[in-house]
């Protein structure tokens, strides 16, 4: 099928530079009172109308999802791994008591909105970042330890450029701090970045520090906003799975790419201590929607900086990335299925 490329209606320009702040003309709002679930409607985007005792505003009843929708040469449009999405949003609403919208729902609230702004889709390797947020509206301050009878889910779209380039390294802050609670990890809300907003920015005042990589009692996890993993031409190295960090879908779509080529791929903790002899000949690099996978250049560990493969982006971290945008980009073939056409 062909579909004549319409002229983005949006100021994509210097979209890199708006990130967030560039929104579609419509989001997808669905409301949750009485029991159920409202059918998701299209409405302006624009401010909203809720009571100062709003749930979230008090208890931070709130979790979000971020991917993409993509815009191939071919004119056809994807979302990448759209129900991947779907389960994470529903997992995090089940972990903070908030009534779950179905996947159908989800689903529907999503696809009906990107296909609504379809021709605004820019072309790979922008794309358009799609933001399901789903927040606890029932006016109560009284309700802090309630499961929220009242709530609201919407979708924002917007345009986005890419992030971090290929090329630009990342320097991190090896920190012993938490970045959230053993089992909150795993949930996609806004609390775990407010809990470590304070280490990001001192790191960055302190360090010059892109991100802080957090390593609780030795256990090297993530950053605030991307998994973490050390590389090298045969094998890749990450936190497991166990409830304390965010399972990755960019993560699980790289370890599943390195797989497919006989990387032997070791999901267990590890300390700084193994970490820093990996980086004496090995690699490591942030992946995220965001990131896709971006290498980092530089460790900083006690005050001491260490850099990862002289600074620069290493072949391994190089290739699969290269790999995973060409899936998303629909240059490659899409073996896993990833692709969900619009
Ligand atoms: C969103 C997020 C990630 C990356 O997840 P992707 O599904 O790959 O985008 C990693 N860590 C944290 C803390 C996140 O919030």
């Amino acid at each position: 099928m062909t579909r004549q490329l319409a002229k983005p209606r949006l100021e994509c320009a210097a979209m890199s530079d708006v990130f967030g702040k560039t929104f579609a003309a419509q989001m997808s709002v669905a409301y949750y009172r009485d029991g159920e679930w409202e059918q998701p409607k299209l409405q302006p985007t624009g401010p909203m109308q809720m009571h100062p005792a709003s749930h979230v505003l008090h208890y931070a009843s709130e979790c979000f999802e971020g991917l993409k929708a993509y815009r191939r040469a071919d004119g056809g449009v994807h979302i990448f791994r759209l129900d991947k999405h779907i389960e994470r949003m529903r997992n995090s609403a089940r972990q903070l008591c908030l009534p779950v919208p179905s996947a159908e729902m989800l689903n529907s609230a999503i696809m009906t909105l990107v296909d609504s702004v379809r021709d605004q889709i820019p072309a790979f390797p922008s794309a358009l970042y799609i933001r399901p947020t789903l927040i606890g509206m029932e006016p109560n301050i009284g309700a802090a330890g309630k499961a929220v009878s009242e709530a609201m889910l919407y979708v924002l779209v917007s345009p986005v450029g890419e992030y971090f380039t290929s090329e630009r390294t990342l320097k991190l802050l090896v920190t012993s701090s938490r970045r959230t609670t053993e089992d909150f990890g795993q949930v996609k809300t806004g609390g775990n970045y407010a809990a470590a907003l304070r280490h990001v920015i001192d790191a960055r005042q302190q360090y010059q520090a892109d991100q802080v990589l957090f390593a609780p009692d030795d256990d090297v996890q993530e950053t605030g906003a991307a998994n973490f993993l050390l590389l090298n031409d045969k094998r890749i190295l990450t936190k497991q799975l166990d409830g304390s960090i965010l399972p990755g879908i960019t993560r699980d779509s790289l370890l599943t790419l390195a797989q497919d080529q006989n990387f032997s791929v070791d999901e267990r903790s590890f300390g700084v201590a193994e970490m820093l002899e990996w980086i004496k000949d090995g690699e490591a690099a942030l992946s995220g929607t965001a990131a896709v996978l971006a290498p980092v250049g530089a460790l900083i560990v006690n005050g001491v900086e260490h850099a990862v493969h002289g600074g620069t982006a290493g072949e391994t971290t190089t290739s699969l990335r290269k790999q995973l945008t060409a899936i998303q980009s629909g240059e490659a073939d899409d073996p896993h299925g990833w692709r969900i056409e619009l």
